[in-house]
C-alpha cells in the first residue's frame, strides 16, 4: 500500500546540488517527519513532490502515480496533495470560510451552497466554526494556521505535506496547531511532515527521516532515532534542540 515513493531525486540550483539521491517511501496512513539544518533541502524536497520544483533525476510517485510522467496533469496531481505552509498564505481580504471556500468553487467547481457546507465543516474540525467571518487579521497566528490546514484538507488529498507549520508561531500557540496536526494522524492522513517539533514526532510520527546536506543520512521511528542516533550529525543536530 505504497501512496509515496521517492527515488534517487537529485535536484541543483545552478552548481549547487541541494538533493543528491533522496530516497523514500511512505505508505497510505504513515506520517513522515523531516528533519534537518537549515539549508539541507527539506522545503525542496516537499515541493519536488507537486513539482513546485522540478527535479534533474531520480523518481516520485504518488500513488502509483509518476508526478514526473509527460503525461500526467500537474493540476490533477496537485489536488492530490495538500501543502500547509510555515507563513499560513491566507488570502487577506477573504474570511476564513471564504478561504476555504474559493478551492472547492474555482478547482473542484462545488456549488456554492454545498462549497460553504464542506468549508464549515472542515473549519468545525480544526476547532474554528465560530470564526468562520472572521478575516485572517482578526485571528490568532494559531488559527490562522488552523485554517489553512482546514482550507488544505477541504480538497481532500490524499497526502499532506507540511513545512515547518509551527515556526512562525509564538511557542504559546504551536501546541493548538500541534493538537490538529495530530488528530488529522489519528483519523489516518497520510502526512510528510517537516518539522523540529519533537511532541509531535514522538507522539505521532511512524518514521524520521534526517536529511543532511541534501542526503538521508538516517531513518527509523521516533524512538530510535532519539535514543540510539547511528551518525554523529543526527545526534549533534538532535542534542542541539533540546
Ligand atoms: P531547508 O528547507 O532544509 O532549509 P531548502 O530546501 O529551502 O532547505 O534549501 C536548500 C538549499 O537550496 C539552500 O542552500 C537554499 O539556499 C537553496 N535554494 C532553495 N531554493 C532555491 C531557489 N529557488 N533558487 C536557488 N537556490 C535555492
Ligand atoms: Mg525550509
Amino acid at each position: 500500500m505504497t501512496l509515496l515513493r521517492v527515488e534517487d531525486v537529485h535536484k541543483s540550483y545552478g552548481d549547487e546540488e541541494v538533493l543528491k539521491g533522496v530516497s523514500f517511501e511512505m505508505d497510505r496512513g504513515d506520517v513522515d517527519v523531516l528533519m534537518g539544518p537549515s539549508g539541507s533541502g527539506k522545503s525542496t524536497m516537499l515541493r519536488c513532490i507537486n513539482r513546485l520544483t522540478e527535479i534533474d533525476s531520480g523518481g516520485i510517485w504518488l500513488d502509483g502515480t509518476p508526478v514526473y510522467d509527460p503525461e500526467t496533469d500537474v493540476n490533477e496531481l496537485r489536488q492530490d496533495v495538500g501543502m500547509v505552509f510555515q507563513d499560513f498564505n491566507l488570502f487577506a481580504h477573504l474570511t476564513a470560510l471564504e478561504n476555504i471556500t474559493l478551492g472547492l468553487k474555482r478547482v473542484l467547481g462545488v456549488p456554492e451552497a454545498e462549497a460553504t457546507e464542506r468549508a464549515a465543516d472542515h473549519l468545525a474540525q480544526v476547532g474554528l466554526a465560530a470564526q468562520a467571518d472572521s478575516y485572517p487579521a482578526e485571528l490568532s497566528g494559531g488559527q490562522q494556521q488552523r485554517v489553512g490546514i482546514a482550507r488544505a484538507l477541504a480538497m481532500e488529498p490524499k497526502l499532506m505535506l507540511f513545512d515547518e507549520p509551527t515556526s512562525a508561531l509564538d511557542p504559546e500557540l504551536v501546541g493548538e496547531v500541534v493538537e490538529v496536526m495530530r488528530d488529522l494522524a489519528e483519523r489516518g492522513m497520510t502526512m510528510l511532515v517537516v518539522s523540529h517539533e519533537m511532541g509531535f514526532a514522538r507522539s505521532a510520527a511512524d518514521d524520521i527521516h534526517f536529511l543532511d546536506s541534501g542526503r538521508i543520512v538516517e531513518s527509523g521511528p521516533p524512538e530510535q532515532l532519539f535514543q540510539r542516533p547511528e551518525h554523529d550529525r543526527t545526534s549533534e543536530f538532535l542534542t542541539g534542540l533540546q
